[in-house]
């Protein structure tokens, strides 16, 4: 979909991690993940675990408002907090009304804590979206959950009339997760990655694709124009620039396969709009025209200069109109000090 101005509606990140934000600066893991089974063991589930209200709702406060100054109203999110579960996802809803971004929550159900802590994974999924919250129920990835597991969450989903958003094959380790999911898995599944699935791997739903998590994690390119799956575009918990990740999903398709069109690449970000149509009716305004596909590839630095939500101006003259901007990255700095102490401790 091309627009020939410098307006868009508002984009849509279709796999964030809100509780990243809080990441950059963390201390050291105790020795150099080795691959991407390490990188989880030694970053993001130390990082999870050390996670409390006050980093939760920080952390996506300064999340929210990255997103917005990239032009990104719309967020699906994914969460992990399991020693403070209950209530997570409010909390990230919570701060990301405050800034005026809209967000669609997932807890990560596990049983990497036990059958509990995955009972209460599951339990917040259903809290929050039967009092109103909007929101899919999320896995972490088949690879770190039992059949039963997975069966609940498809059971509780398909009860809540709404889909499942879950990792599958980001890396080898969950290269089996197809054969696991396919009798569950339904066209409103968020399918997170898919780098190790088959080209006939017979899952329903949309692949969200993370070009610039997967380079990081080093797992490889998921060549997502193979599926016949429609493919959104995520950022994995590394901001909300939807441009810039527009731009490198379509240098790595380029990279693969050199007659190879930035249209693709746009019509993944259009997909996010299928996923999440009320940013359909946001409103932003650009420093770049026209906002077009074979422009934007080559137009580094692309900058929203006003955004309206629902109507309503959140973003002008390089600001944020909700909330004081300067005031939410000064507390999430001190709450970041607060959570690397933790980590330092584990
Ligand atoms: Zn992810």
């Amino acid at each position: 979909m091309s627009i020939p101005s410098n307006t868009t509606p508002g984009l849509v990140c279709a796999h964030h991690h809100l509780y990243s934000s809080l990441a950059r600066g963390m201390p050291a893991p105790p020795r150099t993940p080795t691959g991407f089974a390490e990188i989880l063991e030694l970053v993001w589930w130390r990082l999870d675990r050390a996670l409390d209200p006050a980093s939760i709702r920080w952390s996506a406060m300064l999340g929210a408002l990255e997103a917005l100054e990239r032009g990104c109203t719309a967020i699906i999110d994914h969460h992990e907090s399991p020693d403070a579960i209950d209530g997570s996802l409010s909390l990230i809803a919570e701060a990301c009304a405050e800034v005026g971004v809209r967000v669609d929550c997932a807890y990560g159900v596990t049983d990497r804590h036990g059958p509990e802590g995955a009972s209460r994974g599951l339990a917040e999924n259903e809290r929050f979206i039967r009092s109103g919250g909007r929101g899919r129920v999320g896995v972490h990835a088949a690879f770190t959950c039992t059949d039963e597991t997975l069966e609940a969450v498809a059971g509780l989903a398909a009860d809540l009339d709404v889909g499942v958003h879950i990792h599958v094959a980001e890396g080898e380790a969950d290269a089996g997760a197809a054969d696991r999911l396919r009798h569950l898995a339904a066209d409103d599944w968020l399918l997170v990655h898919g780098v190790y699935l088959t080209d006939d791997h017979g899952l329903a739903g949309t692949i969200v694709h993370n070009p610039r998590s997967n380079m990081n994690n080093s797992v490889g390119y998921s060549r997502p124009t193979r599926f016949s799956n429609p493919v959104a575009l995520g950022t994995d918990g590394i901001g909300a620039d939807m441009l810039e990740e527009f731009r490198l999903a379509y240098v790595r398709h380029r990279e693969h396969d050199v007659t190879a069109s930035p249209e693709v690449a746009w019509s993944y970000l259009a997909t996010g709009w299928d996923l999440f149509p009320e940013a359909l009716v946001d409103r932003v305004t650009w420093s770049h025209d026209p906002m077009e596909p074979w422009h934007l590839a080559f137009s580094p630095g692309v900058s929203p200069l006003r955004i309206e939500v629902e109507g309503e101006l959140v973003w002008a003259d390089g600001s944020p109109t909700r909330v004081d901007a300067d005031e939410i990255r000064a507390r999430a700095a001190e709450e970041a000090v607060r959570l690397h102490a933790r980590l330092e401790e584990m």
